[in-house]
């Protein structure tokens, strides 16, 4: 065992908290990052500061305190009132760095309060943090809620080695200038020691924004690697595509009761190729534009209808956001527009699922599924389409996938690219798919499958940590 602990921070902590017969239960998130994160605590002792939902505070720190003895890492509440929640997380996190990060400055709402609340927020992460450092302590902080942290903690004195990873895409400069806070932001996050984008393009988009707002920062690049200096402190700058749990989602896929649904589900279908696209409510992900494709398709196409049906799995998210109530209203009007327009008793052209399903009945789906449509306007990475991959032990699925989702970089070698705004394009690519013979499925989906177990979820972790603990990588480890 290393002798600093490890402190994660995000602005969820893995579990949630329902009532139970004896008062408040605790229950595990079972994400993808937090099954990721797990293996970091067998080396090392450690915290994972976060939010425990609405309604509770410290004094659940006991009961979360009870739920360490299965791990090494003791859970730690931040508390908030709802009006910091309101500000700091629907306010500045959601109606401000996240449209704004994926291109989307109309959406904007760029209210002075709302940073305010920012600022305060991340500066008690940061104290709780503060309170569990040690010495020989590493931090490691997610996502675009917390960009301040690094620096409230070095405020505090704080001397641990520090890494930041942005799960959601960096804008470039011509859109990140328009954040009011542009360069508070820019100059807090290089109080950490590494700092990881999902890809190249969100590092080069970084790197010319920090060119821009910092011109005192220099740069030095080594092996493909960039390091930049900045107030005499020393940054890492690099890309770190996160992946999944290949293994999980290909082993799951092979249960003979998976196998029994994935046999149904098709026999519902009556052997029509079934489209699927899965997807948060979120205006990121290219929704309408997607149904729109679909309409074109077969207004263009008669022979395709009644051959293929689109399932459309859409979890609910952020509805206490204005915006998040009014795309749920337009989606699904637009769907019973074109079940209205194309369906017949035999025949629904969409299947409408707005509920989040359980791991069991997603694997199914993904591994029954002909052709995968996912689409984004703009996504950090979208794990979707490399579960969908992993899940396909039978390698007949074609992956349709939007040029400007994280994962393209990594998936352009199998999936068929489109530019989710060109329908045309989008329509064409799904006759192309629903044609594609078997031959040309299988060994497109092979390459898929070996790029995402070749770059799973723990490799992320591992080669993140790599670099934040000892400021290179894993090969230079090795060496
Ligand atoms: N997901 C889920 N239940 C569902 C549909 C999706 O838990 O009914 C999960 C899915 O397995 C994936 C995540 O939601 O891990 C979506 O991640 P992605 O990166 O695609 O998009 P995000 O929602 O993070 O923007």
């Amino acid at each position: 065992m290393k002798t600093g602990n490890m402190i994660l921070v995000s602005n969820r902590l893995p579990t949630t908290i329902e009532p139970g017969p004896d008062g408040p239960m605790l229950k595990p998130s079972s994400g993808g990052l937090v099954t990721a994160l797990k293996p970091v605590f067998k080396a090392r002792k450690g915290y994972w500061i976060g939010w425990l939902g609405e309604g509770y505070g410290e004094e659940m720190d006991e009961l979360l305190a009870g739920s360490a003895t299965d791990s090494a890492c003791q859970l730690v509440t931040v508390t908030l009132t709802p009006g910091e929640r309101r500000g700091f997380y629907t306010g500045f996190s959601n109606e401000i760095v996240w449209p704004l990060f994926h291109d989307l400055q109309e959406r904007c709402n760029f209210d002075p309060t709302y940073w305010k609340a920012y600022v305060s927020v991340n500066r008690k992460f940061a104290d709780a943090a503060a309170r569990v450092a040690d010495h020989g302590s590493i931090v490691w902080v997610h996502d675009y809620h917390l960009m301040l942290v690094g620096e409230f903690l070095r405020g505090h004195g704080v001397r641990s080695r520090m890494g930041f990873f942005l799960h959601i895409p960096f804008p470039p400069v011509d859109i990140f200038e328009k954040l009011p806070w542009r360069t508070q932001i820019l100059r807090a996050l290089f109080r950490f020691d590494v700092i990881g984008f999902q890809t190249p393009r969100d590092e080069r988009n970084f790197l010319g924004c920090v060119r821009r707002f910092l011109p005192d920062v220099d740069f030095q690049r080594n092996d493909g690697e960039v390091r930049a200096v900045s107030d005499g402190r020393e940054t890492l700058i690099r890309n770190f595509p996160i992946g999944i749990d290949f293994d999980e989602f290909n082993t799951h896929a092979q249960q003979p009761e998976v196998a029994a649904r994935i046999a149904e589900i098709r026999e519902d279908m009556r052997g029509r190729q079934i489209i699927l696209g899965v997807d948060r409510l979120d205006y990121t992900k290219g929704l309408p534009e997607r149904l729109r494709a679909f309409q074109h398709l077969f207004a263009t196409c008669k022979s395709l209808r009644r051959q293929v049906s689109l399932v459309q799995i859409v979890v609910p998210s952020r509805e206490n956001i204005p915006k998040y109530r009014e795309l749920k209203l337009e989606t699904e009007t637009f769907i019973s527009q074109i079940n209205g327009q194309y369906g017949d008793p035999g025949w629904m052209p969409i299947h409408y699922i707005h509920r989040s399903l359980e791991r069991p009945e997603l694997i199914a789906l993904y591994s029954a599924a002909d052709i995968a449509l996912i689409t984004p306007i703009k996504d950090g990475m979208n794990l979707v389409a490399k579960e969908f991959c992993a899940s396909q032990v039978e390698e007949r699925g074609v992956l349709i996938l939007s040029e400007f989702a994280g994962s393209a970089e990594q998936l352009n070698n199998g999936a068929i690219l489109v530019n989710p705004y060109d329908i045309g394009a989008v329509a064409d690519a799904l006759h192309a798919a629903y044609r594609m013979d078997q031959g040309e499925r299988t060994q497109r989906m092979r390459k898929l499958r070996r790029r995402v177990r070749n770059a799973d979820v723990f490799r992320w972790c591992d080669e993140f940590c790599s670099y934040l603990e000892n400021g290179y990588g894993r090969a230079a480890r090795a060496a």
